[in-house]
């Protein structure tokens, strides 16, 4: 999977934009402040149908412009096809065409352009809350497993359900007779959720270790463990086996949840510890190793994405250099050969010795 060449007028600082890319790496070269990440944002945009900085699209239009366009040609499956995107100041609705045709719902784009971000925000995902890391978990998983992402959307209701139910117990206990259904209803969901991470999981560890090996020249090994409800001693079994732990852990913690008047039972807290040669990341691990393993985390999800769909998806690498000494940082610019990566960095130096340099300075290449 491939995009071609990008053309955007009016798009974030960019007023008139053209510029054809190397199908293997880019590098996105610039000074603070001059469209770097703009860029990559468009090329998101068009991949997912929504930008990875805002939710707002009037930010996306360039100041003082009545619309913005972004189109890019792109290959995937053989098959040339093109995108566009047209989003207007005012109150119309923003219109997304696929080789010309109009199509009603950003859904109908899926699988024609793949992307993998990584931001600087996402370097720190081993050092945050568990809530990012289900996160990253969660974002692969509903798009690669739909029966997944039903099942996550189900849970999460359910849990919200039950959440406010336990939340007004004193006021409304008749409510209470809701639970054991909710319970029901929430293993079952529960131990999708469960053994489809787990089995992922092992995948991702799998080959991240082998990614994260070639980073730190054989130095280090990474390794990633499944933390969930702790009655479900086999998080891989079937799932009619993890159901049966999570209705054993249901009924051990009716009492404590009755009393915090909290949902204490379920998937809804699950993590994953990452450790370096068996010491784990979050505690010890320096910012570089940190770093290294995140970013072996998100080459492994593109792996993952190709075993599944045949295609490898576009990498987007934003900002990722800084702070990673010499090898590593040659690891990123000239070892990653496969597939289209898109990196932005400011120092000149650090030019690759494959692929194309595009050089950026005030929404314009130079
Ligand atoms: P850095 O190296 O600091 O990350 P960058 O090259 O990635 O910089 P971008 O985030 O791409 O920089 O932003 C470049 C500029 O785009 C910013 O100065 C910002 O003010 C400007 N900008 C953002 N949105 C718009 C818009 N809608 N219209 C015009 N300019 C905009
Ligand atoms: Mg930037």
């Amino acid at each position: 999977m491939r995009i071609l060449d990008l053309s955007l007028n009016g798009f974030r600082n960019y007023e008139a934009f053209q510029c054809a890319f190397d199908p293997g790496v880019n590098l996105i070269v610039g000074e603070n402040a001059q469209g770097k990440t703009n860029l990559l944002e468009a090329v998101c945009y068009l991949s997912r149908g929504a930008a990875f900085r805002t939710r707002r699209e009037a930010e996306l239009i360039r100041f003082g412009a009545d619309f913005a366009e972004l189109s890019a040609r792109v290959e995937s499956y053989g098959r040339e096809q093109s995108l566009r995107a047209v989003m207007f100041s005012g109150r119309r609705p923003r219109q997304l065409f696929l080789s010309g045709v109009k199509k009603s719902s950003r859904e109908e784009l899926d699988g024609v352009l793949n992307t993998v971000l990584f931001c600087p925000e996402d370097l720190s995902v081993l050092k945050s809350g568990a809530a990012e890391r289900r996160r990253l978990l969660d974002d692969a998983l509903c798009q690669l497993r739909p029966k997944y992402a039903r099942a996550l959307e189900e849970y999460k209701r359910l849990l919200a359900q039950k959440a406010a139910v336990l939340r007004e117990r004193q006021e409304r206990p008749d409510m209470l007779e809701l639970i054991p259904d909710y319970n029901e209803r929430m293993a079952q969901t529960g131990a999708i959720l469960i053994t489809t991470r787990a089995r992922y999981l092992r995948q991702l560890e799998e080959r991240a270790a082998a990614h994260h090996l070639a980073f730190s020249g054989a130095r280090e090994q990474l390794s990633l463990g499944y933390q969930t409800v702790s009655t479900v001693t086999d998080p891989a079994a079937p799932a009619m086996e993890v159901y049966e732990r999570l209705k054993e852990h249901q009924q051990s913690h009716y009492r404590a949840e009755l009393e915090s008047m909290q949902c204490l039972s379920g998937p809804h807290k699950d993590d994953f510890e990452a450790r370096l040669n068996g010491i784990p990341v979050k505690a010890f691990a320096s910012q570089g190793q940190t770093r290294t393993a995140a970013i072996s985390l998100k080459l492994a999800e593109r792996d993952l994405f190709e075993a599944d769909t045949g295609e490898l998806p576009v990498l987007l690498l934003d900002d990722v250099l800084s702070e990673l000494d010499p090898g590593r940082q040659d690891f990123v610019l000239n070892r990653i050969r496969n597939g289209q990566v898109f990196i932005t960095c400011c120092e000149q130096d650090k030019i690759s010795e494959i692929g194309k340099t595009i050089h950026i300075e005030n929404g314009a290449v130079i």
